[in-house]
């Protein structure tokens, strides 16, 4: 990744690639698609209006979904560039596509100054293999290239890994964005020398996801706390059943392994004493996705490692809460990546919520440095009030401090 940021750059009249993080929410509204949650695009204007200032003409290109090389209109960044006009109070031109004809006809009429988005890159599916051919047809418009978008950076996609590439091969600059830089210091600089004891908070569904950061992080930190669906992983390494809790089977070795160096390294690694299981049931209605909604039944506290073959491990329970908030009174840094369960459904938010306050806490009342990782921890944080409660919350979708290398 590049060490130059934007404030070493000289952009005057120079075509500016810049990756940014629009992959905002969006709702259907009476058949249009509108932006329900706006902070991603709030975010980069600093960068923007420097590179602005300094004359630059700044071409924008950023995902919206999943659309997996297809044209999905509800996919399409035109209400984006909409919301970033109205936001920096100034035109923001709009092309259809994110390479060929279209784009070089725009980008060549742009004067110092002008703004211009281009529609979603993962409408093609180069985009995420980080095909060569691709890299270089984005590349064509680019003098410059500047990253801004954090939650995006950790994948070496052709917007990202591959543009960068192109440019300073042709010995173009490649810099980092006024968001990625204060992103960067946080989750890099300083958690690289932790105010100890350093408590780690993981959760959320994967283990494979995150194995790079566990990994990186059992050389740092003093403590990690388990929880989430990643904890059932562990739990299966350790030979207990899960019933039909969320496991990856792949990632047992995986886990064995960070089981393994916590013990060598002495670190504490703390899995769920308790958890909240329920058992799950089909039903008939479907979701958005036209997928049949699970309902889940008789919501109850397991203290056995064990759980039962229908029940599913949701949240975690009571007396775990209790143990990790233990963990967390004494912390100096806390780092938090990951929800300890099924957050998003009411019946198994406790867990989640009790460590969101938990965390702010030990920031407000201990002066512990807090920083939160990853998007499902920062809307728990934000839906818990305690949003402005924590030291530093980073925008960053699954990027953590071990990826950025
Ligand atoms: P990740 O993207 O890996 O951070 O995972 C976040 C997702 O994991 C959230 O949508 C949570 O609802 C989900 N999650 C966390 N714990 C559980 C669990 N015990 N069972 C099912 N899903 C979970």
């Amino acid at each position: 990744m590049a060490k130059l940021t934007v404030r070493d750059l000289d952009v005057r009249g120079k075509r500016v690639f810049m990756r940014v993080d629009y992959n905002v929410p969006l709702e259907e509204k009476d058949g249009q698609m509108v932006i329900t949650d706006a902070t991603r695009i709030v975010e980069t204007l600093p960068t923007l209006k420097l590179l602005i200032e300094r004359g630059g003409k700044l071409i924008l290109t950023a995902h919206l979904g999943r659309p997996k090389g297809k044209r999905e209109a509800t996919m399409s960044l035109k209400p984006v560039a909409g919301k970033l006009s109205e936001l920096l109070g100034k035109r923001v031109g709009f092309v259809d596509d994110c390479i060929g004809e279209n784009v070089d006809t725009a980008v060549a009429g742009m004067k110092n100054g002008d703004v211009l988005l281009l529609e979603n890159v993962r409408y093609y599916n180069e985009e995420e293999k980080n095909d060569p051919a691709f890299a270089e047809k984005l590349a064509k418009v680019a003098d410059v290239y500047v990253n801004d978008a954090f939650g995006a950076a950790h994948r070496a996609h052709a917007s990202t890994e591959g543009v960068a590439r192109v440019v300073a091969k042709r010995g173009g600059k490649c810099a980092a964005g006024l968001l990625m830089e204060r992103e960067l210091k946080f989750l890099g600089d300083e958690l690289d020398n932790p105010a100890r004891p350093f408590v780690v908070i993981l959760g959320g569904a994967k283990v494979s996801d995150k194995i790079k950061v566990i990994d990186r992080l059992l050389d740092k930190a003093d403590t990690i706390l388990i929880g989430g669906a990643m904890a059932y992983t562990f739990r299966l390494a350790q030979g207990y059943k899960t019933g039909k809790s969320l496991v990856e089977p792949d990632a047992i070795d995986t886990a064995k392994s960070a089981l393994a160096k916590a013990k060598a390294k002495n670190v504490k690694f703390l899995l769920p004493c308790d958890d909240v299981i329920a058992t799950p049931v089909k039903t008939d209605k479907l979701d958005k996705k036209g997928k049949p909604v699970i309902e889940f039944q008789n919501p109850t506290t397991n203290g056995d490692m064990n759980c039962p073959d229908n029940a599913a491990g949701l949240d975690i329970g009571p007396a775990t809460v209790m143990a990790y908030a233990a963990e967390l009174l004494t912390a100096k840094t806390i780092l938090w990546n990951g929800p300890m369960g099924l957050f998003e459904n009411k019946q198994f938010a406790s867990g989640t919520n009790a460590i969101a306050q938990a965390v702010a806490d030990a920031t407000q009342k201990r002066g512990a440095k807090s920083i939160i990782g990853g998007g499902d921890s920062v809307k728990a944080l934000n839906k818990a009030k305690l949003g402005d409660k924590v030291t530093f919350m980073s925008t960053g979708g699954g990027a953590s401090p071990a990826s950025r290398r």
